[in-house]
This record gives structure tokens, C-alpha cells and sequence, in this order.
């Protein structure tokens, strides 16, 4: 049965999506494949309003490999990072730390919580150097406020990382407005391809910092990265198709095309937001970004059973939780290429669970 997926990654790609990722692939140390590589750089950084002299390198790796490279290229043994841990990606950015012997510090917040500017600006920054945050922390579809961060490591001076693996497309990043040095999102999350791509944006002090820092990573190497890249080419094979099908996507989304997309994403969960009120479901997040909606189940129902029985039973994949969540959340998206009926599609099956008394 073919599924209909509201899943956080992969999502629903575009036909034309999936017909460029099923192409004859060419030979890619050419002038040619250079050019596209080039081009891509160029689109990429547009979209995220980077500053004059920013770079962008793509790793053939899922989001957690340009997380890891963050952790072993752009910092080093002398930094330390405070890390705003919020939820699954947040201790993922903890144990890379430990893993690559980053000093760091973890401001947590319990999952779903809102960063409010009391408990960022308290924190003491003495000997900090980087704030490493993923702007939407996907395991609870939590937003954090890319100004307040902004403003906060202007004041103290720290090197700004985003991880915006599901805030790419999906909210306003303005590189240059609000001083981030990193952004990094990955293939398939709103760009709507396969997996196997990350893109990081890099603004010259980031492009600095790499310079001094004893790269800890040979195939993840961000010097090596954009020494390749000058020329246009990989250090190694890239997941070509995937490129492509990312090359074809960042193009499709200039001229207004991002905001058209984000407008249609905003449309789609409005309209979702607003019908669940009549579930017994409740928001999860303090403050919900675009990408996904986090629902808790009532007591009775385990979140991680409406999954399987919307998988099984009527072809709807949504997004299942991990860990403590496992049973009391799960999420809907709002990426990739969803319109009204999906969605239609979805209430109409919780329509269906509450007559037979499932819901
Ligand atoms: C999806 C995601 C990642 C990357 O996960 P992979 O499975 O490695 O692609 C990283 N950070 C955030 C915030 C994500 O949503």
C-alpha cells in the first residue's frame, strides 16, 4: 500500500523530485558538474541571506554527519560550547561534544519548553566561544527565537551555529541579520529529497575558525570541503543523485519561490492546528514551529499505537516519538509536498478511529 507521509524526514517529495533523482547519472569530474556544484553554493547562500564572503560545502551524509563535522571541524579541544538541549537533537549535540572532547554546557529545557530570554541572557558565558542550538528541536516541534540567540551571541562574543535541519524553508533565516556563522540543514527534510546530503552555510569567521582548527574528521574535513569546493568539486563521490535532486530544488526555490512554499506549509498547518480541536488531542510545544505539529494522546491511547494502527490500518504514516515520548507524542508535518487533501485524508481517518471508539 502506498503510504501518505507526514513523517519529519523523509518526506513527500515533488514528481519532479523523484524523476530527477532517477536519472542516468554523469561523470562529475567534469567543468560541467563544477558549474552545477558552483551554482548550488550560490542559491543556497541566497536563501539564507548569507554575508558577503559566506561559503557553502555539501557532505554526502545524512543532518547527524554535518552535525558531526560542526563538533570535529569547526570546534576543537579549545572551545566551549553552550548548547541549548531541548529535546532529541539537543543531546545529540551534547554527546558529540563529549564524543570529539569539546568542553560544553547544556542549558536544559524540559521537551516542548520555550527558550525565554531570562534563561539565556542568565547564563554565564565566561570562557565560552560557540552556542550551538537547532533552531526547531524536531523530537518536540520547538521553536527557538533565531533573533534573541542572535543578539545574545553578539553580546558575549560566541561563534553562532545553527543546526537547521527542520527550519531550513520552513522559517526566516536572514544569516547576515541575525550574525549566525553556521547553518546546516540537510536533503530531506523541507528541501523534500532522499537522504544522504548535508549543506552547511558558512560566514567567514566560521571559514576562519575552521582555518585554525585542527580538523578531527579526514572524510567530514569542512578545510578540505571548501578547499575542493573553490574549483566547484567534492573532496570524494558525492551522493550524486541526491545532489542533483538538491540542485534542482534550490533553484526552484528562488525568486519568491521559498516564500510561496513557506506560505503554503503556514496554510497547511493552520488548517491542521485549527481542526484539532475537535481530537482529544493537545499541543505539545510552548511554541510550535512550522515544520511539524506535536500532538500528546490522552491518557488511554498510546501515541506509539495510533502510529502503527494509522501505518497498518489506513496507509497514513505520521511521525512516531523515541524515548520518553514514545507513548504520549507523536508529530505531523507540514514539509515536502502536502496539500489540503492530504491532510483531509488524515482527519477523515481520526474521523473513522472515534466511531469505532478508538480515539
Ligand atoms: C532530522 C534532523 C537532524 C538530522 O538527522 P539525520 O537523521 O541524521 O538526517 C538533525 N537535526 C535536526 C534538528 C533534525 O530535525
Amino acid at each position: 500500500m502506498e503510504q501518505l507521509l507526514f513523517a519529519v524526514g523523509p518526506v513527500k517529495m515533488h514528481p519532479e523530485t523523484c524523476r530527477v533523482g532517477g536519472e542516468e547519472l554523469p561523470y562529475f569530474r567534469t567543468a560541467e558538474f563544477s558549474r552545477l556544484m558552483l551554482d548550488a553554493e550560490a542559491d543556497y547562500l541566497r536563501l539564507l541571506s548569507a554575508p558577503e564572503g559566506s561559503r557553502a560545502v555539501f557532505l554526502s551524509c545524512s543532518g547527524t554527519g554535518g552535525m558531526e563535522a560542526i563538533a570535529s571541524c569547526v570546534l576543537g579541544k579549545e572551545d566551549k560550547a553552550l548548547v541549548i538541549d531541548g529535546g532529541g537533537f539537543g543531546h545529540r549535540f551534547v554527546e558529540l561534544c563529549r564524543f570529539y572532547g569539546v568542553e560544553h554546557e547544556a542549558l536544559e529545557l524540559r521537551p516542548g519548553q520555550m527558550l525565554t530570554e531570562e534563561r539565556l541572557f542568565a547564563v554565564n558565558t565566561e570562557g565560552m566561544t560557540a552556542l550551538l542550538v537547532n533552531l526547531h528541536e524536531t523530537s518536540t516541534g520547538t521553536l527557538y527565537d533565531i533573533g534573541m540567540l542572535g543578539r545574545f551571541c553578539k553580546e558575549r562574543g560566541l561563534l553562532f551555529v545553527i543546526d537547521a535541519v527542520s527550519a531550513f524553508l520552513c522559517e526566516d533565516i536572514n544569516m547576515a541579520a541575525a550574525g549566525a556563522d553556521v547553518v546546516l540543514t540537510a536533503s530531506q527534510k523541507a528541501l523534500a529529497c532522499a537522504p544522504g546530503m548535508a549543506l552547511l552555510a558558512l560566514s567567514p569567521r566560521a571559514q576562519e575558525k575552521i582555518g585554525k582548527t585542527e580538523q578531527r574528521s579526514y572524510y567530514l574535513s569542512l578545510q578540505s570541503a571548501l578547499d575542493n569546493g573553490k574549483r566547484g568539486q567534492p573532496p570524494f563521490t558525492l551522493s550524486e543523485s541526491v545532489m542533483l535532486q538538491v540542485s534542482h530544488r534550490l533553484r526552484g526555490l528562488q525568486n519568491g519561490g521559498m516564500e510561496q512554499e513557506r506560505a503554503l506549509m503556514q496554510q497547511n498547518a493552520d488548517f491542521f492546528r485549527r481542526e484539532m480541536a475537535r481530537y482529544p488531542f493537545t499541543l505539545f510545544s510552548e511554541n510550535p514551529a512550522l515544520g511539524c505539529t506535536a500532538l500528546r494522546t490522552p491518557e488511554n491511547l498510546s501515541a506509539h499505537e495510533l502510529f502503527l494502527t494509522l501505518k497498518d490500518e489506513y496507509g497514513i504514516c505520521v511521525c512516531p516519538n523515541g524515548g520518553a515520548l514514545r507513548d504520549t507524542v507523536f508529530r505531523v508535518g507540514h514539509m515536502g509536498d502536502l496539500c489540503r487533501e492530504d491532510y483531509l485524508r488524515l482527519l477523515s481517518a481520526f474521523d473513522d478511529l472515534q466511531r469505532r471508539g478508538k480515539l
